[in-house]
Parts: structure tokens; sequence; C-alpha cells
């Protein structure tokens, strides 16, 4: 089977649907995210737009103010901190509206390749590649890369596939990494793919 139409059962098998697509909540959403689990991040965000829906609301708020409405999704003093920070930015230096370019995001505290890319495909519709540790993982152990970190991932990858997958690719290997093809013992008898997988260790 060709790469592409691997992707392509990644995809249907573990489908991804963002339903939130207002790019700020996506950007903060993101940010709230990193090292936290999706529930908890998930809690911490409505608990964050319930109060502070937009940026120009949170460039009211002090960074204390922020603590126990964001702390379940842990590193509250610093997310806080940065989630004002951008706020500040965008209402500041981007007449209150989220960039929709990859420079105009890299520019903003805290946001990185991944981040930008998932604020370019889900909010803009626009094909981004973002990858993660997951992504960086699967990629490897398929045999479609042979790289060294996420970012190289991301340019190899973008070689690889059309760019119609390069959006959905993500949110699919992320839930494939999370429930089938996890860090440790993943659980190849049920993997989908399994027969399209060159990594020495699968079981
Ligand atoms: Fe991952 Fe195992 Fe499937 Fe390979 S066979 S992709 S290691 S779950």
């Amino acid at each position: 089977m060709h790469l592409e139409e691997v992707a392509k059962r990644i995809i249907k098998n573990f489908p991804r649907n963002h339903k939130e697509k207002d790019p700020f909540k996506v950007l903060i959403t993101t940010v709230l995210s990193q090292r936290s689990k999706d529930e908890n991040t998930e809690i911490a965000a409505n608990r964050l737009f319930e109060k502070y829906p937009t940026p120009q609301t949170l460039l009211k708020a002090k960074e204390e103010d922020l603590y126990e409405l964001i702390k379940p999704a842990g590193l509250y003093r610093q997310k806080a901190k940065r989630i004002i920070e951008i706020s500040k930015i965008i209402v500041n230096k981007f007449s209150g509206k989220v960039p929709d370019t990859l420079e105009e995001l890299l520019t903003l505290p805290g946001v990185g390749r991944k981040t930008a890319n998932i604020v370019l495909y889900v909010s803009f519709s626009k094909p981004a590649l973002a990858v993660d540790t997951h992504v960086h993982r699967i990629s490897n152990r398929l045999g479609w890369c042979k790289t060294k970190n996420p970012n190289e991932t991301e340019f190899a990858l973008m070689k690889l596939l059309p760019k119609d997958l390069w959006g959905p690719i993500n949110g699919s290997m992320v839930k494939f990494g999370k429930n089938v093809c996890l860090p440790r013992n993943p659980k190849c008898d049920i993997c989908p793919i399994y027969d399209y997988c060159k990594w020495e260790g699968k079981k």
C-alpha cells in the first residue's frame, strides 16, 4: 500500500473533529494543552473562556486572576503569563485578530511551529502540518522518515504527503498515538496498519 493510502487509513480509523474554530480560542487552548491531558485542558479552557472569551477581555486580567481558572492544565503560572502576553500582542500589534501566517504566529511568545500549524489548519483551513511527539514517533516507526526531532519530521512529511492530508494527519495520528501506537507497549495486535509498519520493535 502506498504511503498516502496508509495515511488515509489512519485518518479514517482515528477521525478528529475540531468543534472549536475560533482562532483565539484554538491558539490559547493549544498553549494550555502543553504537558496537559486532553480532559484537563478542556476544563481549564472552558473555565478561562467563560470569564475571558477574547484577547480584549484578557488584557484587563492580572496573571493571578487566571491561576485558579487554568490550574487543571498545570504549569499555570507560566501559562497565565504567556496567555496575557499573547493577548496584549494580538490587541496591540495585530488589531485584536490572531494572525493567519506562520511567520506572524511564530512571533508570539511560546508559540512554536506545532501550535502555529494547528491554528493555521483548524482556524484558517490552510494546509499546515503540525508535528508533535506522537506524529514524530509514529512516522519514524512506520519508516516514513528517519528524523531526530519534530521539526525535521514536519519537513520530511511535507515532501511525502499531499497538501490536503497535512492538516488531518495531525489530529488523527495524535489520537492513534494515544490509543494504539503508544510510546511504550504499543497495541500492535489491534493496529489497522500493522502490515505497513517497519518498526523492528513491533509485536
Ligand atoms: Fe505502532 Fe505497532 Fe502499529 Fe507499528 S504495528 S504502527 S508500532 S501500533
